[in-house]
């Protein structure tokens, strides 16, 4: 009788995902929590447990939860205290080794451990470090074995520690002991995996990388469905019980399952991911691509793999969509291979799962393969240790409370009262709550957290950090702003001087002036760097202002006093804003557009269609047809009609003609009127004779040969 995958997780008390994890490495890929296994399978598994079972029993390992490192076992893993013989051909690998110090103990290329690495959709430089269980994965595709001897000096009930510890985090996720025995000397990599952020007095004790949650980015094409699935994996977490339950958009939030916690960033979309990468802010550890199964592959998809390589950071996909049923998630799996991401199924290493964001399905499939991949691959550390250090997802000014942040928690603990600098503001942390509104005293890392008290709304992607007092903030601070003036400054001559150069070669570069103004400050950085970007020698956009806010009357007048006779070239934009007082009565007074949308891509597209309206219009010339004169008549008056046969194309009345007598061009100019015997004709087509005039012309000659050709203007693009 077939056994679900979930079943015999539950037998073994293992979770979902090291379930999964034993069956890979027992050769099962591409199976869910929900999978059936056959008859045969299940032996297979149940034997490999058993004698993994049998043999941390021998070695004197915890009968309690003995599964748990049996699993270990089982999958491969070979703890020393278990006394388990290493291969004969394996090769010592020490613990947080670099891709070229693994190529090395492998005695081959560095470039082919990048090829397997790549293989598992992760971009790695020669001296990324890696984790134990990557090795193990990268050697195992190589046909080889490894050991990772220091895992193996972990004390005995180290190896049963995270079976204990699953589950310890609270809601707020800032609770939760470490389990790990404070052994001295043992070395970062060895904390038990589920270890949580310490206790306030852990903060004493020094250093100790300890193991945090996966922070996941989404993104894929628009419409495919990120908005839907942050939303489903927000609401799936709450229905499982979940302290709260009304969430409010802080720019991110974390879910727990199977006892592990996961980062979300509640920002879909690459301009987010792009301005935060600009300023230097890595924060995501996987980033999931959402693919609709009705629509495959597209532009910003693309983009989104290629940011994700740029970035070094693992890729999930999610065919989503696949209760419609135009879905073919085939078919995107194939379309994947083209862009060096081959799915598990076609004997690659990305981890693809079917999913409706709509109906819920599939989502527990995804979270495991989230959690799988952040162990296997990732196995993201931090020490929760000593003062905060994290990025601004998102920042704000609300009304009631000043300057609103919110701040994903990177190294350290953040704690209300603290003295944080971020970007060029600083405060102390009034109070600090979670994505449920839920108040929180501190912060460990991957937790974001809504933070008010600072003196300034700072830009996504600015760093935080916690300082000693209030001076040391204040002279930080102000020492940043004076760097980032210079540097403006520096922009601003390099500006001028790229302006002058393309004035001399292009005549006077366009500008389409914008002043924009969005929701919060993560949004509207992303809009503004996005806008930024567009643009080529001939026009470009240049900001007037940006802000927080509804659209005033003020923006308007702002957009106003910058706009020329040509009323095209200024435009007030809002993101996920509407107007307020009386703007739009201003914007009729003062002829300027005002345009709102909801969806980034539509605005850029529309700034760029306003750009393009600044460039002036380019014509191409389409041959129309040629005619032969074969016959002149005399007009009283003097004018002459030319009797010609259409040779080749058309001849059409008010279209452009040249006229050629042998190789000399006698003529350019206008047909005037163009005539089938008495009747006056639009067009005359091949094969048929036509008397014309030509504008201005009168010169004609039997044998001359008229080329009748139009000027078309060709749309312009950016
Ligand atoms: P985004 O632009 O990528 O954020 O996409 P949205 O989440 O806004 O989704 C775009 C549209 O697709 C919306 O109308 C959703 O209701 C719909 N959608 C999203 N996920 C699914 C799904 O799994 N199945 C179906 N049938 N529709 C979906």
């Amino acid at each position: 009788m077939p056994l679900k995958v979930y079943d015999l997780a539950k037998e073994y008390k293992l979770t979902n995902t090291e379930m999964l994890e034993v069956l890979r490495k027992q050769g099962f890929a591409r199976l869910s929590p929900s999978s059936d296994l056959d008859d045969e399978s299940v032996l297979r598994v149940r034997t490999a447990l058993t004698a993994a079972v049998a043999q941390s029993d021998k070695a004197g390992g915890s009968t309690e939860a003995a599964s748990r490192p049996a699993a270990a076992a089982a999958g491969e893993r070979q703890p020393a205290a278990a006394g388990a013989p290493a291969a004969a051909d394996s090769v010592e690998v020490p613990i947080n080794v670099s891709v070229k110090e693994l190529a090395e103990k492998l005695a081959v290329p560095a470039s082919e451990v990048q090829k397997v690495l790549m293989g598992m959709g992760v971009l790695a430089a020669l001296n990324q470090r890696l984790a134990p269980d990557a090795v193990r994965r990268i050697a195992q595709k190589m046909g080889r074995t490894v050991r990772v001897p220091s895992e193996g000096a972990q004390p005995a009930t180290s190896a049963a520690a995270p079976a204990a510890t699953a589950g310890t985090a609270t809601g707020n996720g800032a609770a939760g002991t470490a389990q790990r025995p404070k052994t001295a000397g043992t070395a970062p990599g060895t904390v038990a995996r589920q270890a949580t952020a310490v206790s306030a007095k852990g903060r004493a004790a020094s250093g100790g990388l300890q193991v945090r949650p996966p922070v996941v980015t989404i993104m894929g094409h628009v419409d495919h469905g990120k908005t839907t699935l942050l939303d489903t994996i927000r609401k799936a977490s709450v229905a499982t019980g979940e302290a709260g339950g009304i969430t409010q958009h802080i720019g991110a939030y974390q879910i727990e399952t199977d006892g592990k916690r996961i980062t979300f960033l509640d920002t879909p979309g690459h301009a987010a991911f792009s301005a935060m990468r600009a300023r230097g802010a890595q924060v995501t550890d996987i980033i999931v691509i959402v693919v609709a199964a009705d629509d495959s592959i597209m532009p910003q998809t693309e983009e989104a793999i290629r940011l994700a390589k740029e970035a070094g950071v693992p890729i999930i996909v999610a065919i989503n969509k696949i209760d419609l049923p135009g879905a073919n998630p085939d078919r995107v799996m194939t379309d994947l291979t083209r862009y060096e991401l081959v799915p598990e199924a076609y004997g690659g290493d990305v981890q693809t799962v079917n999913i409706s964001a709509k109906q819920g399905e599939g989502i527990q499939d995804l979270l495991d393969t989230i959690l799988l991949l952040s162990e296997v691959v990732v196995d993201p550390k931090a020490d929760p240790h000593g003062p905060a250090e994290g990025t601004i997802i998102e920042a704000k000014i609300d009304k009631g409370r000043g300057a609103v942040a919110t701040v994903l928690v990177q190294q350290g603990t953040l704690r209300t009262g603290d003295v944080i600098v971020a970007g060029i503001f600083f405060g102390k942390i009034r109070a600090m709550s979670d994505e449920r509104g839920g108040k929180l005293v501190k912060a460990g890392p991957s937790t974001p957290v809504e933070i008010i008290g600072l003196n300034g709304v700072p830009d996504a992607g600015d760093r935080i950090e916690a300082v000693k007092d209030e001076k040391e903030a204040r002279s930080l601070a102000q020492k940043r702003e004076t760097q980032l003036r210079e540097q403006r400054l520096g922009t601003g001559n390099l500006v001028s001087l790229e302006a002058l150069y393309h004035t001399l070669r292009f005549g006077a570069v366009k500008e389409l002036n914008v002043v924009l103004k969005g929701d919060v400050q993560g949004s509207v950085q992303a809009v503004r760097d996005a806008l930024q970007e567009l643009g080529n020698e001939e026009v470009r956009v240049r900001i007037l202002s940006t802000g927080v806010g509804p659209i005033s009357d003020n923006d308007v007048l702002l957009a106003a006093a910058d706009k020329d006779q040509d009323v095209k070239n200024s435009l007030v934009v809002g993101f996920n804003v509407g107007t307020a007082g009386g703007a739009e009565r201003k914007a009729e007074q003062e002829h300027v557009q005002i345009k709102t949308y909801s969806i980034i891509y539509e605005l850029i597209d529309a700034v760029k269609d306003a750009m393009v309206a600044l460039l002036p219009p380019i014509f191409e010339e389409a041959n129309l047809g040629k005619a032969e004169v074969r016959a002149l008549f005399r007009l009283p008056g003097g004018r002459s009609i030319a009797g010609c046969y259409v040779t080749d194309g058309l001849i059409r009345r008010n279209a452009k003609a040249r006229l050629y007598r042998g190789k000399e061009l006698l003529f350019t100019g206008d047909i005037d009127t163009l005539k089938r015997f008495k009747d006056d004709q639009r067009e005359v087509q091949t094969g048929y004779e036509c008397g014309l005039t030509l504008r201005d012309f009168n010169d004609l000659a039997e044998g001359d040969i008229i080329e009748c050709f139009e000027m078309r203007q060709i749309p312009r693009e950016l």
